[in-house]
């Protein structure tokens, strides 16, 4: 039975509550101005209730955005020296300490992820911005041997620089607000990019505090632009303009696609961090105390709102039917709610539309053949919450194994064999290769299925375990580069060689 996490409706902070007073506007050139394109009402998607207006912003301010950004690229970022550039970063890091409670809360209000996901991502987001602060005076080339036909002449130099790659525009999508616009904004600011923001028109909130807090850190005019709008509007403009360098985008494949596109003209570069349907395996000597929540966890966590989920879940025959049941115990006991709610461990679906999407998937798999073991239900309550689901006997074909559904539902398929390859077979077929897992005691066969799994992002006994300095990114249709750690940076920076005769 899904347990329901009472809300009191007045826990905001105050600094939250006068956050969401003011006026919403956008980021351009160091002020707050006035977007053309009209306002757009944000709800709490746990209530339904409006929490602001939010002004939009369309291809006139994304193009007065990116002339500020240039500016400042060529000007006051260029001439900063390192050293300020990481002193500015470590200062809007302890900025972001101190207001906590504001980001954690806005990401719960706006998005609806439980508290307990929103301070562990704002204590990420410290961690991620120190980093790369650290990180700046770390950034080098390397001397070479000179080419043969200019070192035959008599003494001669190669060496590479590392340079910024010049004005970055970066798409945000709404399921981690301000851990996606950390990720992308730190690392290019360590590089000595200059950026346009544009966050989801869902869940704009946490990046316009972010806003603030970079002017308050006192980051020069135009280095950090906050263009809130549609996708199809500001969104599309960024990826085509002629005036960025590098469009770094998170969002579905679909969208992706249409980034390639808008980019072709002035061939910027892209970076793509794309949709997943990740595949979880667990083996027959798995230890299911671990492997039980570990594996709800893997789809559920962030209600299944998560480019990781591990959707698609392989188990061996031979701890099927007790594994399920588990499972089913598992999610059965989750309990959903207001993020604010104490205990909350399930918020709500986004929006309207995407909940009808996702109960459109429960039941085409139910049409389809598919036996649902738990949960199945919208709650009849206010918000879009829908219960933790679970299908088995599912096959390939279903289209609830084959479709992302970035929500709570899980697909289990028993697997009889226990040769690697096939297992592995089972795990790849998907155009995706973002994450997956293998759940399993012996880590020989660990290692061994994980070398087969074409997947940029591979947990054992875990699942979906980011860290700042590990490399996160798609194999196949999930992506194109890597974001975090070093691999994060260097896709904001360009190598150039320089070989002088002397
Ligand atoms: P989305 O593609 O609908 O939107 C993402 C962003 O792109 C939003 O800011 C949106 O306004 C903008 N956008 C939409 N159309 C656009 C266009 N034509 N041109 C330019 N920008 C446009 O995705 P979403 O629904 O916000 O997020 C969910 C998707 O994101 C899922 O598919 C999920 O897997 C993926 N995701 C991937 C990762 C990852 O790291 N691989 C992380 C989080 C989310």
């Amino acid at each position: 039975m899904t347990q329901i996490a009472p809300f009191d409706g007045h826990a905001l902070a105050p600094e939250t509550r006068a956050f969401l007073e003011r006026p919403h506007r956008l980021l351009i050139d160091g002020a707050w101005v006035e977007g053309s394109a009209g306002t757009r009402a944000t709800v709490d998607p746990a209530t339904g209730l409006k929490l602001a207006d939010v002004q939009l912003g369309g291809a006139a301010e994304i193009d007065q955005a990116v002339a500020a950004a240039r500016r400042a690229f060529e000007g006051s970022w260029r001439r900063m020296t390192a050293a300020d550039r990481t002193a500015l970063l470590f200062r809007l890091a302890r900025i972001m300490q101190d207001n906590a409670r504001l980001l954690a809360e806005l990401d719960v209000i706006d998005n609806g992820m439980p508290m307990f996901i929103a301070e562990l991502t704002v204590a990420n987001n410290v961690e991620m911005i120190d980093y790369y602060a650290g990180a700046i005076l770390r950034i080098e080339g390397s001397t070479l041997a000179p080419p043969r036909h200019i070192a035959a002449g008599g003494e001669a130099l190669t060496y590479t620089l590392r340079e910024p790659v010049g004005v970055a525009g970066q798409i945000v999508p709404w399921n981690v607000p301000l851990s996606t616009a950390i990720l992308k904004l730190a690392p290019a600011l360590a590089a000595g990019c200059t950026v346009v923001m544009k966050p989801s028109e869902e869940t704009p909130l946490s990046a316009l505090a972010l806003g603030q807090m970079i002017l308050d850190a006192g980051f020069p005019d135009g280095v950090v632009n906050i263009v809130n709008g549609l996708g199809a509007d500001a969104g599309a403009a960024l990826a085509a303009h002629p005036g960025v360098d590098k469009i770094s985008f998170t969002g579905s494949t679909a969208t992706g696609r249409r980034i390639v596109q808008a980019a072709i003209g002035n061939l910027k570069k892209v970076s793509l961090e794309l949709g997943g349907k990740s595949p979880v395996v667990v083996m027959p000597d798995a230890d299911l105390e671990i492997a039980v929540p570990g594996v709800a966890m893997a789809t559920f966590f962030l209600q299944g709102q998560n480019c990781m989920a591990g959707t698609r879940i392989f188990v061996h025959e031979s701890i099927h039917d007790r594994f399920v049941e588990a499972l089913g115990a598992f999610a059965g006991g989750m309990t959903l709610g207001h993020g604010l709610a104490p205990g909350t461990m399930l918020g709500p679906m986004i929006s309207d539309a995407h909940t009808a999407k996702v109960m459109g998937h429960i039941d085409r798999a139910v049409a389809a053949g598919a036996t649902l073991a738990a949960g199945g239900r919208k709650l009849d309550r206010p918000g879009n919450f829908i219960e933790p689901t679970i299908f088995t006997d599912t096959t390939a074909d279903m289209a609830v194994v084959q479709e992302e559904i970035f929500g709570p539902v899980m697909a289990v398929r028993r697997f009889a064999t226990e040769d690697l390859d096939e297992i592995a077979a089972l795990a790849n077929d998907t155009p995706y290769g973002l994450s997956g897992s293998v759940w399993t005691r012996d880590l020989s066969t660990a290692h061994r299925l994980v070398s087969r799994i074409r997947a940029g992002h591979v947990s054992i006994n875990c699942h979906g375990a980011v860290g700042t300095n590990v490399p996160f990114g798609g194999f196949g249709q999930s992506g194109w580069g890597r974001e975090f750690g070093q691999d994060g940076l260097d896709a904001y920076l360009e190598t150039k060689a320089v070989t002088a005769r002397l």
